[in-house]
């Protein structure tokens, strides 16, 4: 491709919107474009390392004997009714309806449509195992879509799902595909993690992650140095300090304090949004004061509140509402802590008004952190908190766990029978009895591993893309177009580059030579051929993108480089 005919609109400025390295320099480079929040296009050289990522994930789950499929975006409510999803999925499920009334969804995960695609139809043992993928757009309506391709509304995904006869064939099954994983990220070039998970919305066996290394991930990782156990901080059952941007100085110290819930564990359990919490009602349960934020009926929620502490109901009590009628305005939803300590609760009351979408303290099942200054946190947003640890032991060994953080690029599940059992989806065994599946599922972003390489590759100059996901391989640049030595040149290497089958872009544009250069350091292109002053003689300069050599070489030399 010559860069004079190429639709690559790069941008000298970081966008505003944009806070991490890899949303700034996709937007910069002209890799993307945003349509809506959480919504992109990819653009020509953008699209290209799409395709490459897929393609390296194509050939390793090929490899492992999966299947290639392509699936609708659009699913039909019954099947998510039967497998209970539909009530469970919540609001992150982009939900719509035809003209004739008729409910659907635009998919977010696929496990139901492929148990559905399957179960009339793979009927023996025989068949199995069977192992299906696609890679297709996903849609899931995410509360707060931010970081570029990291957490979007609308990205591509690579989805597998294994349907075996027992559970050593799932074992198996899995293993496979968490082998195809580790390879599929090695070439694509991420230091990446694998960890234990829970398998949340999906099932309820196994599930491992696979997280990029990387400061801005989401996810936090808690390790041992001393064994192989790694887990996610929620699986590892990590406690954590919270600690904002301000500063604050008290005292901290982690107390016990049986009853004590999540706010997360309260938002699923009453199955409603954050968004919903309006009204403040402060309660004392056995000794703790218990501070909830809820909708609707009280009679309904302080019943639901006393099953979910699993409490007598005289031990539930109302304390008095004065000095919370000042609950005018909790602007983006819940406001404050579930399991508070009574230390807490004065300052927290004061203050309620102001407060938004904040959360402190009970950040594990019966803990929560005492001596906090409320004060400090105000204003501050949820997901921008700092946790910090306060401790942990590795449950294999014992030694002090280690925390760093990561993007999760990809997420292996044991599901079990938990969709065939919902969608009674069956074969007949060895002796002619029909059995349920027993099922893995297993994704890759295929978008967020884009971005998570971008985060992990680049320098204060732009992207260093390598070269197994580079958009092409090699770049040419000529230093000046007008000089007919050099054009000539440019255009011959290019195009005896082409027949090699290298992929290659030739910078012919009629721009200044530090234009060139710091597009072609913004894009990332690993190897770069410049043409330049001696040509004439059949001298071109030859870099790496990230290294700081540069040499001069004979023409016919270039081959040799960028095999
Ligand atoms: P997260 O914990 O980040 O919300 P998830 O656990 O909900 O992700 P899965 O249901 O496991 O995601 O989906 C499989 C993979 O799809 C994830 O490992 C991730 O790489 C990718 N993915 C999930 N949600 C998004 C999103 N909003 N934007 C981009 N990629 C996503
Ligand atoms: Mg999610
Ligand atoms: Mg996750
Ligand atoms: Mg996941």
């Amino acid at each position: 491709m010559k860069m004079s005919n190429m639709y690559m609109p790069t941008l000298r400025e970081v966008p505003s919107e944009a806070e991490i390295a890899s949303h700034q320099l996709l937007l910069r480079a002209g890799m993307m474009r945003k349509l809506v929040s959480g919504v992109y296009s990819y653009l020509p050289l953008g699209f290209r390392v799409i395709n490459k990522i897929e393609q390296i994930v194509r050939g390793e789950m090929d490899r492992a004997g999966s299947q290639e499929v392509l699936m609708s975006a659009i699913q039909p409510k019954e099947l998510w009714e039967e497998s209970g999803r539909w009530a469970d999925f919540g609001p992150e499920m982009f939900r719509l309806n035809d003209r004739h009334g008729r409910e659907f969804c635009l998919g977010p995960t696929h496990e139901e449509i492929f148990t559905d695609l399957i179960r009339n139809e793979l009927k023996s043992y025989k068949q199995l195992p069977m192992n299906i993928y696609q890679i297709q757009t996903k849609y899931r309506d995410e509360k707060r879509p931010r970081f570029g391709l990291m957490r979007s509304r609308e990205f591509i995904m690579k989805d597998a799902y294994s349907f075996d006869k027992d559970l050593e064939g799932m074992n198996t099954s899995y293993m496979d595909m968490w082998k195809a994983y580790e390879k599929s990220f090695e070439r694509c070039g991420l230091d990446f993690r694998v960890v234990e998970g829970d398998a949340g919305a999906m099932g309820n066996g196994d599930s491992h992650e696979f997280m990029a290394m990387s400061d801005v991930g989401e996810s936090a990782i808690a390790y041992c140095n001393d064994c192989d156990y790694s887990a996610t901080d929620e699986k590892a059952q990590v406690v954590y300090d919270v600690k904002s941007s301000v500063n604050y100085s008290l005292e901290r110290e982690e107390v016990h304090t049986p009853n004590t819930k999540t706010i997360e564990e309260l938002v699923k359990f009453f199955n409603i949004e954050a968004s919903n919490f309006v009204k403040t009602l402060l309660y004392k349960a056995k000794e703790d004061i218990i501070a909830v934020l809820l909708p609707g009926d009280r009679e309904l929620n302080e019943t639901k509140l006393i099953n979910y502490l699993n409490i007598p109901e005289h031990e539930l009590e109302l304390l008095d509402e004065d000095n919370i009628k000042k609950v005018t305005r909790a602007e983006v939803g819940f406001a404050g802590p579930i399991g508070i300590h009574q230390d807490v609760r004065i300052l927290m009351d004061s203050r309620i008004k102001d407060m938004k979408n904040f959360i402190i303290g009970a950040n594990k099942t019966d803990y929560h952190i005492k001596n906090v200054n409320t004060e400090d946190f105000i204003g501050e947003e949820v997901d921008d908190l700092l946790l910090v640890k306060l401790g942990d032991k590795c449950p294999k060994c014992e030694a002090e766990l280690a925390i760093d953080r990561g993007i999760e690029v990809g997420n292996i599940f044991q599901l079990g029978t938990k969709y065939s059992d919902g969608l009674n989806a069956t074969f007949l065994d060895e002796n002619g009895k029909a059995q349920k599946f027993v099922m893995g599922s297993y994704g890759i972003g295929i978008t967020r591993t884009m971005a998570a390489i971008v985060e992990q590759s680049h320098d204060e100059k732009g992207i260093i893309w390598p070269l197994s996901v580079a958009p092409y391989h090699v770049i040419v640049t000529i230093i000046n177009p007008k000089k007919e030595d050099q054009m000539e040149l440019g255009q011959k290497l290019y195009e005896e580059l082409l027949d090699r089958g290298i992929e290659v872009i030739l910078d012919d544009r009629k721009e200044r030579p530090g234009v060139k250069f710091t597009d072609a350091e913004l894009i990332g292109i690993p190897l770069r051929v410049t043409v330049g002053r001696d040509a004439k003689d059949g001298i071109v300069e030859f870099s790496i993108r990230g290294e700081e050599e540069k040499k001069n070489i004979k023409t016919d030399e270039v081959f040799e480089n960028v095999k």
